[in-house]
This record gives structure tokens, C-alpha cells and sequence, in this order.
């Protein structure tokens, strides 16, 4: 049974025009292809939960959501 290790994302600042940022494996730098899971804890922060095809490394992002504002 793999470990699951809770990774803080500092990324959320970083712009994507195409809004993928999809991490890579902290044990074998694998890229993930899609969240196991999916969880909101608050009204703005989101978590997925990822496991590794390659080495079953298991882990969990945090991401701040952002929403759209129209000025
Ligand atoms: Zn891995």
C-alpha cells in the first residue's frame, strides 16, 4: 500500500494560458496524466489526488482557485 505524502503547490501563481498544470512525481519525476480525485476543503482551495502509474507513488496537491473577475 503506497504512502500518501500531502505536497503544498507554490505553482498557482505561475501563468498557463492553457490552465494545465499537471504535476510531475516527486520519487521517479513521472508526469501524471489525470487526477485519481478531486476535493474542495475550502471555498477556494481545491485538492487532487495523484498516484503514479510507474512507481505507485502517491500524493496530494492543493491548489488556490482563482476566480475569474471582470473590471
Ligand atoms: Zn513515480
Amino acid at each position: 500500500m503506497a504512502a500518501v505524502a500531502e505536497v503544498l503547490s507554490t505553482v498557482a501563481s505561475r501563468p498557463d494560458p492553457r490552465g494545465c498544470d499537471l504535476p510531475t512525481c516527486p520519487v521517479c519525476a513521472d508526469s501524471m496524466v489525470a487526477a485519481e480525485a478531486s476535493a474542495y476543503l475550502q471555498d477556494s482551495i481545491i485538492s487532487y489526488l495523484w498516484t503514479c502509474d510507474t512507481c505507485g507513488y502517491g500524493f496530494v496537491t492543493k491548489h488556490s482557485v482563482k476566480r475569474f473577475a471582470c473590471n
